[in-house]
């Protein structure tokens, strides 16, 4: 009888233990996803990476012998329909972590085990499982030394699988949706043309990705990471993301990488503890399913964040007048991605000097970001607001010039996305609004026409934020 094969965020052929077993049932394998109702919707970035993620991935699972079934719906209830079409006895796939997910995954596996179908779950989204790695309390670390302490001392990831070279299909093709019938990606307005030309979705341009990183900027990853005018990191994230690479696959290359070229050992050792970082969000979340709308730290729930539209507007289409948060958010917007440096400078802002609540930030990042995650991004905004776990104390307020000094000194990135700054000298680059008359003037720049004046005083700012803060505190 057929295997029926669930893709969700796993969209790869490699190191895909589901789709491995599968093959190698030697039984006929229908390959399926499933556009589901229910949970989060996917953000608008996300929802135009899915259409090209499963667009390559279709085509290589037609290569291999077995073409991929899409089907829209409430997955259990296409599930009992593809198995009643088709007879399939089993059904196999990778597990997820979001809460909701879990609990639909965890409904389905029962149901069907119930009926006397074989399901199996394996993983393939992360480098240890969250309940392998513990504390000697046996609970879930909430520092992430520790943690990924925890995880470099333990037996190493299993090695990752080879694709399969050939599938079996079903005697009789199954019947599915097309994919442009999903209309995932932006029609009108077409507001994609950034994002095609700063990616190329699928499990080849992420393999190819993950070996031009490993092979070039690994080894001054150390310090690069945090230049936003480099291309100094992996850009790896959307496919973890997506699943079109799976993270033993990235560990397995890297210590690879760090063998052949023992200069970038520490470069990969700092490429690798992000990819714990990864691992502690997802763990964070699997322990904690509010993570991404309430506050780890209970006391943040009663924080007075003020309700200002218009600023939060000017923060999201980039036009705060602090060039290296408005360079940011324009990236996010145009490319569907920011530089994480400047994650932590624009998320700071809106919370700190803007105090506008996280979880406004979030949304919009999870609407804008193609490698909107629901475990990295709100661990991100957490940390950042300082109620999450091994947070950055609240009163640490980012300065979004000395920041923009020290990260982008020459302007780089700047210049790139704020091109109305591009010939202000580098000494007034990140504060033009303090720039004499005659540099303004000289770069064709008037400060309020061609770039807003700043929209609050940051040390105004910083104050009233501190001042916030102790009131939670209760030391006010
Ligand atoms: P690299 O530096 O090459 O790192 C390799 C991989 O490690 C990344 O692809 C990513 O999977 C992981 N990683 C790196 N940094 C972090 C980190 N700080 N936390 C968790 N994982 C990390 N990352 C997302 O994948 N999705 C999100 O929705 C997301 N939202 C964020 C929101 C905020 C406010 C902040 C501060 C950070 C957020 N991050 C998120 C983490 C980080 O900014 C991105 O993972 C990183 O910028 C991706 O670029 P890269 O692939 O070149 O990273």
């Amino acid at each position: 009888a057929p295997v029926i094969v669930w893709f969700r965020q796993d969209l790869r052929l490699a190191d895909n233990p589901a789709l491995s077993l599968a093959a190698a049932s030697g039984a006929p394998v229908i390959p399926l996803f499933v556009l589901e109702e229910g949970g989060r919707p996917l953000g608008g970035a996300s929802r135009w990476w899915l259409h090209h993620a499963l667009a390559r991935l279709a085509g290589s699972l037609a290569a291999l012998g077995s073409p991929l079934v899409l089907r829209r719906g409430e997955p259990a209830a296409v599930l009992d329909a593809l198995i009643a079409e088709t007879g399939a006895d089993t059904v196999l796939w990778n597990r997820r972590y979001e809460p909701d997910a879990v609990a639909v995954d965890s409904a389905i596996k029962a149901g069907l085990r119930e009926r006397g179908l074989t399901v199996r779950s394996h993983n393939a989204a992360l480098l240890f499982e969250p309940w392998e790695i513990r504390n000697k309390s046996g609970d879930p670390f909430r520092v992430f030394t520790p943690f990924w302490r925890a995880c470099l001392g333990a037996p190493p990831p299993p090695r990752p699988l080879p694709a399969p070279v050939s599938l079996t299909s079903p005697a009789k093709p199954v019947t599915g949706d097309a994919l442009d019938g999903w209309g995932l990606p932006p029609t009108k307005p077409d507001w994609a043309g950034g994002l095609r030309e700063a990616w190329v979705p699928g499990e080849a341009a992420a393999r190819e990705g993950l070996l031009d990183f490993l092979d070039g900027p690994v080894a001054t990853y150390g310090g690069d990471r945090d230049r936003p005018g480099i291309d100094g990191t992996s850009r790896l994230s959307p496919h973890l993301r997506f699943g079109e690479i799976g993270p033993r696959q990235v560990w397995h290359a890297a210590r690879h990488a760090a063998d052949a070229r023992p200069g970038a050992a520490p470069g990969v050792d700092a490429f690798l503890r992000e990819i714990g970082w990864r691992e502690f969000s997802v763990h964070l979340l699997h322990a904690n399913p509010g993570l991404p709308d309430t506050p780890l730290d209970p006391r943040f729930a009663a924080f007075p964040w003020t309700d200002d539209a218009a600023a939060a507007g000017a923060w999201r289409r980039g036009r705060t007048g602090y060039p290296i948060v408005d360079a940011g958010m324009r990236q996010l917007w145009e490319t569907g991605w920011m530089h994480n440096r400047v994650r932590m400078i624009a998320a700071s802002f809106l919370i700190k000097d803007l105090l506008q609540p996280w979880q406004t930030g979030e949304a919009w990042f999870w609407d804008t970001l193609v490698d909107a995650d629901a475990a990295n991004n709100a661990a991100g905004w957490q940390w950042v607001a300082g109620c999450g776990a091994d947070a950055a104390p609240f009163f640490r307020v980012f300065n979004p010039i000395l920041q923009g000094e020290k990260f982008d000194p020459d302007g780089a990135y700047v210049r790139r996305f704020v091109p109305e700054l591009a010939k202000l000298p580098d000494a007034w680059i990140h504060k033009p609004w303090q720039a004499p008359p005659a540099v303004l003037c000289a770069a064709g720049v008037t400060i309020g026409r061609d770039y807003p004046a700043p929209i609050i005083d940051h040390a105004l700012a910083r104050d009233r934020a501190l001042a916030a803060f102790k009131a939670v505190k209760g030391e006010g």
